[in-house]
Formats: C-alpha cells, sequence, structure tokens
C-alpha cells in the first residue's frame, strides 16, 4: 500500500512538472517572436553614421545618418520632445525649417511640428505605422488666438472643472489640455468644419507647404480636403477671369498640383501629415506611387465615419450569405474552396516575410550595436 501511494505522489509530481515545462516552453517560444517583430534599429536612442539615407517605404523602412530637428527655429516650435521622435533626413529637416522662414515672413503663427521620426526610423512602438524613413512630419493645426481667447478658454475650464469631479490623473488632464490646445478642425457626426476652430491661416500654410516640390503628398481629413477644393475654385475663377489665353491657362493647370497634394485619409483633423518624395542619393528609398488624376474633389464623403459604418455593415451581410452559401455546397466542393483560401493564405504569408527579409537586409546594419 505504502510502495502504491509513493508511486502515485511520484506519478503526479512527474504530470505536475510536465505541465508546467510545457507551459513555460511555449512562453519561451513566443519570445523570441515578439522580439523579432520589432528590429533592433527601433529601439535606438542615437542616431547612426553613414551618409544620410532614407532606406524602404514609408511604412517599412529605415534611417541612415538622420539629423535632429532643433527645439525652435523661425516660424515653428518642435513639440511633444519627450517621445523622441523628432529626427529625420536631412532633407526633411531642411524643408520644415524653410517652410518655418516662409511662415515667419508671411507673418503667420508659427508651426507646431510633432512627431517625425525615430533617430534610425523603424516602426514606432505605437502611434504610427508609417514615419518609418525620415521622409514624414506631422504638423498641428492649432488654435488661432481668436479660438485661444473665446472657444479655447471656455474649453479649458470646462475640462478642468470635469478633471477635478472626476479625479483625473495629472497625465489625462495633460493629454485633455493639449487638445483643447490642438482642437479638432471638425465636429458632430456628420463631421463639419469647426468654423470656430478653422481659419485662413491654415489654409495658408496647407498651400504653402503642399507647394513645395519635395513634398509628395500631404494627408488631411476629408471635410479639409472638401474646404481646400472651394478654396482652390474660387481662386481659378478670379484667375479665368483675369487670364484668357492658353499660356495663361497652362500655368493655371500646373497649379493644380498643390491641390493634387492633398490626400484625404482618416484622423488628420487635428494635425496634417506632409510626406516628401525620396531624396537623391538614396537608392534604395522606395517612393509611393504617382498621385491619383485629377483634382480628388469628388467622392469625398466615401471617408466620411458614416459611409465607412455602411461599408462595414455590408460586409458584415456579405460574410452571412457567404456562410450561407457554404452551408449549401457539396463536400467535395467546400474542400476545393478551403484548398484555393489555404493557397492564398500562403500566398500572403511568402508575401509577407519576403517584405520582412528584404527590410532586414537594408536595415540591419543599423543595429543599436554599431
Ligand atoms: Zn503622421
Amino acid at each position: 500500500m505504502y510502495l502504491f501511494k509513493s508511486r502515485l505522489i511520484t506519478l503526479l509530481a512527474l504530470s505536475l512538472f510536465f505541465i508546467c515545462f510545457s507551459l513555460l516552453s511555449l512562453f519561451i517560444i513566443d519570445a523570441p517572436q515578439s522580439v523579432q517583430a520589432a528590429p533592433a534599429w527601433t529601439s535606438a536612442s542615437t542616431v547612426s553614421d553613414g551618409v544620410p539615407q532614407s532606406i524602404g517605404g514609408y511604412a517599412s523602412g529605415c534611417l541612415q545618418g538622420g539629423s535632429l530637428l532643433p527645439q525652435q527655429g523661425s516660424g515653428y516650435e518642435s513639440i511633444r520632445r519627450y517621445r523622441n521622435r523628432y529626427y529625420a533626413h536631412p532633407a526633411t529637416i531642411h524643408l520644415l525649417e524653410d517652410l518655418g522662414r516662409e511662415v515667419e515672413r508671411a507673418g503667420l503663427l508659427p508651426m507646431e511640428i510633432g512627431d517625425l521620426s525615430q533617430p534610425r526610423g523603424g516602426r514606432m512602438k505605437y502611434g504610427h505605422r508609417s514615419h518609418q524613413s525620415g521622409l514624414d512630419a506631422d504638423i498641428w493645426f492649432g488654435g488661432d488666438p481668436a479660438y485661444r481667447e473665446g472657444e479655447g478658454r471656455q474649453r479649458k475650464r470646462r475640462v478642468k472643472r470635469k478633471a477635478k469631479s472626476k479625479r483625473w490623473s495629472a497625465k489625462t488632464l495633460r493629454r485633455a489640455l493639449f487638445d483643447v490646445d490642438h482642437p479638432s478642425a471638425v465636429k458632430g457626426w456628420r463631421e463639419t468644419l469647426d468654423k470656430k476652430v478653422w481659419s485662413t491661416r491654415h489654409e495658408q500654410l496647407l498651400k504653402r507647404a503642399a507647394n513645395r516640390p519635395e513634398v509628395a503628398r500631404i494627408f488631411v481629413h476629408f471635410r479639409i480636403k472638401e474646404k481646400m477644393c472651394e478654396v482652390y475654385r474660387s481662386e481659378s475663377k478670379a484667375r479665368d477671369d483675369t487670364a484668357r489665353d492658353d499660356t495663361a491657362r497652362e500655368v493655371a493647370e500646373e497649379q493644380t498640383l498643390w491641390l493634387r497634394k492633398l490626400r484625404p485619409w482618416y484622423g488628420h483633423h487635428q494635425h496634417f501629415h506632409i510626406r516628401l518624395h525620396c531624396p537623391p542619393g538614396s537608392p534604395e528609398c522606395d517612393n509611393q506611387g504617382p498621385l491619383p488624376k485629377g483634382l480628388g474633389c469628388e467622392g469625398l464623403e466615401w471617408f466620411s465615419k458614416r459611409e465607412k459604418k455602411e461599408r462595414k455593415r455590408a460586409a458584415k451581410k456579405a460574410e452571412d450569405k457567404e456562410i450561407a452559401r457554404r452551408a449549401t455546397l457539396s463536400a467535395r466542393e467546400l474542400k476545393a474552396l478551403k484548398v484555393a483560401e489555404a493557397k492564398e493564405k500562403r500566398v500572403r504569408s511568402a508575401a509577407a516575410v519576403e517584405r520582412q527579409e528584404l527590410l532586414m537586409r537594408r536595415c540591419r546594419h543599423l543595429g543599436p550595436s554599431r
């Protein structure tokens, strides 16, 4: 009896050990994967040596020999420095400093420049998918004095009152106050342009930035694009009234480029996002495709929250329909469908692996050990 008991105990102890071991190994296997997901250069705290180069794509790349944007300069201020994302290719820094000087000469309020890239670029832990190759920059719209002294002051008071009654942490309060100082340009479920926030200064700033030849695209909320289309139409009408000959028309045609560069995209109602072309001397830099034809002023509602929700609803309906269709398939048909799906999945994951390998080959040398 005693022997039986001791064997049972040994058996129990052994199984417990195996369970623990398998659980532990699960974590161990999982760990290198998550480490692999964040390549070494993405966490470097300093820029790398080497000639400045933007490598790879905006959403899958890195930055060699980056420069930093000084905290302050003519016509601009670099904000949220604690995020350590004020590095970029020197071409980007040059553009921002030059744009700042232009802003100052025009007597506009200084620009507030937010995230550029990490010291050696790469994917960030939070906040963006792009901004990886030192060619993206966020500029906050910010409130004008009229907003700050009126609406802004009221909002600030409301926020402080709420913070007190809800016992917000200092961090939450700081974030909310940042949002008051950098208000959304749109409001309500219809996402209309907020006239208390939006001003001609924002229009001028966007137009000046888009007119720069180094700039490939600027991402803005669709209501802002809509507004800029309006601005363009009123300007071109004034031009057409004065310019009758063909050359003048051609010039006018060229002048549409700035408007075409403004691309509607989700978010981008508190800040706009400047994207530069690949600079010279960066042979491994991948440009985004060319701008779509036309001014891009049609069908902007596609980007609205309302239409996005409708699309989601339609997709869900289509999915339900597909499930019902599958239920009517024969076992052979279902098997063929599953084989085709598995093949598609393999192709997709092979492409992802290839992309990751290319990125590693191009950027590995920027690891922090350098
Ligand atoms: Zn951005």
